[in-house]
């Protein structure tokens, strides 16, 4: 199955050649195997899938039309809801609570027959860029068991780049879908803010978070894309819009802006050598590239760590063994809460809890999350201006190549530097891509891909010729 992709697996279902239950059970059977090193999922679903699959396969019998997406493996990230399956978030604290309800997104995959092979595992509420924070061990790198995958949506990424599933659905608040993207050489879409339905997705911060497809093409993330997006009754953020297909875009009429402050200290020379690389080829083919000028873009990072912990301290207030969690029992309601956050939390959704109640206390409101709303602001506008001369925006996903597992995981702020040129488009939601650019000392590099809202057909377009370049 392994460079087969989804329009190629549709014609050979509708054409009998293979059955959706067979395909499922390869890559069950995918994950048995290779679940012990990578460490992919917190649940896999294989009566699920079965069933899935069987659905598909009576339709197919009947001559009934599919959708392009039936009978295709799918594993999403748990912290999307799928009805009578566990759900943690990565959490201790939510280690036993089975979901009630479908979220949106799993319930357009299931109206297109997808099928559901199991739960990813994350960094625990999707705080973190590697995994190592989740309550359900570390998710090993594909190409480097040593390394990290990265995060927050690692066990997503593996699971594509090891063939345990074919596509999956990630989330990305500040580069979780498409840091581990980047790191094992797959497609990772985050769309613009409101392209997506949140319904029944766990919030970390709810002005950023956005559900985005993973998948080994470009072709194969559209299609996904394309069935998740839309406007959602239930999620007043999303917005209706119609998918434009690309067909008609001529490449060599685009250009390319690449801003300068992507290219700034920090930025590994191997990881440099694979972004420029890319962008030369593209030039080769006809299309025209040009330095641009992010000028608030060094604000982005520090904005961004006070805006998400604002918005996580809220939203995380409800996990306290009494309305949301596993409960510890305890004789005052003091000690219930320090019992439960204390036991259920791990340290780094503690370190932000307090740092986004502190940031957001009285006499410190100003200066810090009122400060890092304004920076929004300009960040908002050096993209519009930058959106006035060029078409789309390049440059390195992660500054850094996947890392040793262990080498950050006791220095937080070596950690959130790695998400400094990912997160400036979730502060501004913006959709962002990353397309894998190449190999560098046999470790994968993706180049992202930025465009104005609601233009991921240009993603697509620009993406797929890229793709055949590298
Ligand atoms: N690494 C970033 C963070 O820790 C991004 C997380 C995410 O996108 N969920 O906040």
């Amino acid at each position: 199955m392994e460079d087969m992709s989804i329009k190629e697996i549709h014609r050979r279902l509708i054409q009998k050649e293979i059955s959706a239950q067979e395909i499922a059970q390869l890559y069950l059977d995918t994950i048995k195997q290779k679940e012990e090193d990578l460490n992919a999922f917190i649940t896999a679903t294989p009566e699920l899938a079965l069933e899935h699959a069987r659905a598909v396969d009576a339709k197919i019998a009947k001559g009934e039309n599919i959708s392009l997406l039936a009978g295709i493996p799918c594993a999403l990230k748990d912290a999307i809801l799928v009805e009578g399956v566990r759900c943690t978030a990565g959490s201790k604290i939510l280690s036993e609570y089975t979901a009630s309800y479908d979220a949106t997104v799993t319930k357009k995959l299931r109206e297109n027959d997808a099928v559901i092979v199991g739960k990813t595992n994350m960094d625990e509420f999707g705080m973190g860029g590697s995994t190592e924070n989740s309550s359900f061990g570390v998710t090993k790198n594909p190409y480097d068991l040593t390394r990290v995958a990265g995060g927050s949506s690692g066990g997503s990424a593996v699971s594509v780049a090891s063939e345990e599933t074919m596509v999956a659905l990630g989330e990305d608040t500040g580069g979780s879908v498409r840091l581990p993207a980047s790191f094992c050489g797959v497609v990772g879409l985050k769309p613009t803010y409101g392209a997506v339905s949140r319904h029944g997705i766990i919030a970390l911060a709810s002005s950023f978070d956005q559900v985005g497809p993973f998948a080994k093409t470009v072709e194969d993330a559209e299609i996904v894309f394309q069935a998740i997006s839309g406007q959602d009754e239930l999620d007043s953020t999303s917005v209706a819009y119609l998918y434009k297909s690309h067909d008609s875009i001529d490449l060599k009429q685009l250009k390319v802006g690449v801003p300068k402050e992507y290219f700034s200290e920090g930025l590994d020379k191997e990881v440099e050598k694979v972004i420029k690389d890319g962008l030369q080829k593209l030039e080769n083919e006809g299309i025209h590239i040009e330095e641009i000028s992010l000028p608030h873009v060094k604000y982005a990072l520090a904005a961004y760590y006070i805006i998400n912990t604002s918005e996580a301290s809220s939203n995380l207030a409800r996990y306290d063994g009494i309305r949301y969690g596993n409960a510890v029992d305890s004789d005052d309601l003091l000690q219930t809460y320090l019992q439960n956050r204390g036991q259920g939390l791990g340290a780094e959704v503690k370190r932000r809890i307090m740092l986004g109640t502190y940031a957001l206390s009285a006499g410190y409101y100003d200066a810090f999350y009122l400060k890092a709303q304004k920076i929004r602001t300009l960040l908002k506008n050096d993209f519009e201006e930058a959106f006035q001369k060029v078409d789309v925006i390049m440059g390195p996903v992660s500054p850094i190549l996947p890392y040793k597992i262990g080498e950050k995981a006791d220095d937080p702020l070596a950690m959130y530097l790695v998400d400094v040129y990912s997160v400036p488009i979730n502060l501004v939601g913006l959709p962002g891509i990353s397309v894998p650019a190449g190999m560098a000392s046999n470790l994968p590099v993706g180049m992202q891909m930025i465009s104005p809202p609601f233009r991921e057909d240009l993603l697509f377009a620009v993406g797929k010729s890229f793709e055949k370049l590298v």
